[in-house]
């Protein structure tokens, strides 16, 4: 079983370990954004099914970005349901290659950020099935097959990484952007923290009370805000 929220009306987050994948409810079937790490697809679609939802429904399947624990089992969701994946053109060099490789990156100053790469992030290797994409996503694009879901370029944590506005709904999903695991914080890698730091800032400046992330809990109220505060603090390394 699959540990399953659902955050609104028409989006769920289903827990794979430690990564949440989402799930929309759209007039037109299912978007799921995200995939896990490989070999991920039968708790990803078991999860669909524990939110009340067919997996055949599945048409889309959105990337934040092309590391391999949210695009690891890609290739197997849309060969089981044949949704059509999208990803920012920055990261097809990433996914094509079926190898999310880390060079590059710095991992976070602190203790925990340090433990985590060690003993997660590292292990969990770096490759996967590469996938076939149907389609580039781009800044300010708005996906009319998501319920009007609008895509802001969020560098920072890899070239490719985006987040999903849900005008509608008040909700950003955030994917890497940042993390809220144990406190709200920067992810525990980042090719360029300064340009995530600037990245956090872009989307703060919507307007939204919810965010979900790839990794943590969701900020549940004046969401846009808790980030603005929390990202201009300088203290925060
Ligand atoms: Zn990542
Ligand atoms: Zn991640």
């Amino acid at each position: 079983m699959s540990k399953i929220i659902q955050v609104s009306t028409r989006l769920w987050r289903i827990e794979i370990g430690i990564v949440n994948v989402y799930l929309i409810k759209t007039n037109d079937g299912l978007v799921l954004v995200d995939a896990a790490w490989p070999n991920k697809a039968d708790a990803i679609l078991e999860g669909v099914k524990q939110t009340g939802h067919d997996p055949a429904d599945i048409k889309h399947l959105l990337l934040t970005h092309g590391h391999v624990d949210h695009a690891g089992s890609a290739a197997e969701i849309s060969k089981r349901t044949g949704a059509k994946v999208y990803v920012h053109a920055a990261d097809i060099e990433l996914t094509s290659k079926g190898e999310a490789g880390y060079d590059g990156i710095t991992v976070t100053p602190g203790i925990i950020p340090s433990l985590v790469y060690r003993y997660v992030i590292k292990p969990g290797g770096t490759k996967y099935d590469s996938f076939h994409i149907d389609k580039t996503i781009a800044d300010g694009d708005i996906l009319p097959f998501a319920n009007d879901i609008k895509v802001i370029h969020t560098p920072g944590h890899c070239a490719g990484h985006v987040s999903f506005l849900m005008p509608q709904d008040g909700i950003l999903i955030g994917g890497d952007i940042c993390a809220n695991v144990m406190g709200l914080s920067y992810s525990t890698i980042n090719e360029d923290r300064a340009i995530a730091r600037e990245s956090i800032l872009k989307v703060a400046d919507f307007t939204f009370d919810q965010a979900v992330f790839g990794h943590g809990n969701p900020l549940k109220k004046r969401a846009n805000q808790v980030l603005k505060e929390r990202f201009t603090d300088t203290k925060l390394k």
